[in-house]
């Protein structure tokens, strides 16, 4: 068997694997390169096989560097389907959507921007549009876990649960006599929302993610006890609690976690606001594949609650209602996006209360380096929001513990039932994939970490 990566190799984002196997062709993710101009220049680049000699595409999860450059190749010919779990489906939908707008936003800007200046001929146009995801989406066919299919000629698979986020799967594909792993990405053990993944058993190769081989995770318990103290500081403090979550996973944890604050009367019952449109869509996926979460959920759902809405939960879905909270001067809990605060709701929620002592910015998650989110986090004393200067006097909280990757520990549980496979990294910071393939390869293990563009013999 041949692999070779076009993404994701020495670095995290812009998962995609060419599999050839007996003949057939079948490629594992297409996902988006993000981060850095470079980087990301990569995205329009060329892919190193003809999209329209594939015999199958396989779909690990909905995420956009698993997922976005799927709608590319429906464009350049290739005609067969999109294989992934229902729930998979449903989050690519929204995920592939969002991108598409947001690509015509910034086509949009930067074409203005370039009329002004006589070089509207210079401009690209956007890397697909949202009749292009329109048509990716199209091509979605669900699979079941645990289910093996024949993917191609003389290539099978079984979708297995990662516990990364829903509708997450790790592949085992089985061909000329090998079984190789695709890991996709891995939950961490510690997640409240997923069971972990249970190993491979008896694999020659494991593909495997590294985003956090190198680190280890907080415990759940820990990261509740200061989850649940920050949050009570801050509303003891008197002004707002902003959040920035990601829509998809990080918004439903928190909701779940401030849900279980109140069930124990650990916080008072303070108006919660889930600001965002797509973390309201994504979490109407997550309470219709309960079966996929964890029992300590389910039994919530059980007992007639709903774990995804605490008491007091509002959605704001128009853009006049979330205005609406600029209003609020404190005593209100704010979830919106983006994230790493790059853009989105949120941006409005900080320029309206940050620069008030009174009130938070609780961060639960990942800040690359280069967002605002990363600058709150390193101690920015003022920031520029929609041009204009903000001074930073609410506290800034950081909660390191809720991630949805594997850590080291998780990784190591993974591959351990595979002793004789070997492994191949990707999907990781170089730093993190060399220490992890170190203390590997010093335990006997036969470790490689695929270039860009290489083929290796696997
Ligand atoms: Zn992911």
């Amino acid at each position: 068997m041949r692999l070779t990566s076009a993404g994701a190799a020495r670095t995290v984002t812009g998962s995609c694997h060419l599999l050839e196997a007996g003949g057939a062709r079948v490629l594992v993710d297409c996902g988006l390169f993000q981060g850095p101009v470079e980087l990301e220049a990569l995205n329009a680049g060329r892919l190193p096989f003809d999209p329209a000699a594939l015999d199958a595409v396989l779909v690990t999860h909905g995420h956009l560097d698993h997922v976005g450059r799927l709608p590319l190749l429906a464009r350049l010919g290739y005609k067969g389907p999109f294989l992934a779990t229902a729930a998979t489906r449903e989050i690519a939908a929204i995920i592939l959507r969002d991108a598409a707008e947001l690509q015509r936003e910034d086509h949009e800007r930067t074409l203005r921007k370039a009329m002004r200046a006589g070089r509207a001929h210079e401009v690209q146009g956007p890397l697909f549009t949202v009749d292009d995801a329109q048509a990716a989406i199209a091509r979605f066919q669900p699979v079941a876990y645990d289910a093996p299919l024949e993917a191609a000629p003389g290539v099978r698979v079984t979708f297995r649960r990662a516990g990364h986020i829903i509708g997450s799967a790790y592949l085992v594909v089985e061909a000329e006599g090998r079984r190789l792993v695709f890991s996709g990405d891995l939950g961490n053990r510690q997640s409240s929302l997923h069971p972990t993944a249970d190993p491979p058993a008896g694999a020659s190769a494991i593909v495997l993610e590294s985003t956090y081989a190198d680190r280890t995770h907080r415990s759940l318990e820990d990261t509740r006890v200061e989850f649940a103290s920050v949050i009570g500081r801050a509303l003891e403090a008197g002004g707002n609690v902003v959040i920035p979550t990601f829509a998809v996973e990080r918004a439903q944890q928190v909701l779940y976690e401030l849900y279980r604050l109140k069930a124990l009367g650990a916080i008072p019952d303070v108006p919660v606001y889930l600001d965002s449109p797509m973390a309201t869509r994504v979490t109407r996926i997550y309470r219709d594949g309960l079966a996929e979460l964890q029992p300590e959920v389910a039994t919530v759902f059980a007992r007639g609650g709903d774990p995804f809405t605490p008491p007091s939960l509002r959605f704001t879905l128009s853009t006049e209602e979330s205005k609406g909270l600029n209003e609020i001067q404190g005593g209100a809990v704010i979830l919106a996006g983006s994230g790493m605060m790059t853009g989105g709701r949120v941006l409005h929620h900080l320029k309206h209360n940050l620069w008030r002592p009174q009130a938070s910015v609780v961060i639960v998650g990942y800040q690359a380096k280069g967002t605002l989110g990363r600058a709150l986090v390193d101690g920015a004393t003022s920031v520029r929001i929609f041009g204009e200067e903000i001074a930073v006097r609410a506290s800034i909280h950081t909660i390191g513990g809720f991630s949805a990757h594997a850590d080291r520990a998780d990784l190591e549980a993974f591959v351990a039932a595979s002793p004789e496979a070997e492994l191949l990294l990707v999907h990781g910071d170089p730093e993190a994939m060399d220490a992890f393939a170190a203390a590997q390869r010093a335990a006997g293990r036969r470790v490689r970490c695929p270039e860009l563009g290489v083929t290796l013999d696997v």
